[in-house]
């Protein structure tokens, strides 16, 4: 399970049912209604695209020079 993968609910603004990566902070926006067959089909394609994201403290380690 990949638990840095969520969906948000109605009540984040304009994150209302977006999709997000908490390790990178992409962002997949989703127009409601949808179909329910394309949310689950978006939400396992974007799961597969950062499923090797890293965890944020390993990445600013790596990428920040202080
Ligand atoms: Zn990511």
């Amino acid at each position: 399970m990949n638990d840095w993968i969520v969906a948000h609910d109605a009540t984040q603004g304009k994150k209302a049912y977006a999709i997000e990566c908490l390790r990178c902070g992409e962002i997949q926006h989703v127009a409601t209604p949808i179909d329910v067959t394309c949310y689950v089909a978006m939400g396992r394609a974007f799961e597969e695209m950062h499923q090797h994201c890293r965890e944020p403290a390993l990445a600013e380690a790596r990428d920040e020079p202080n």
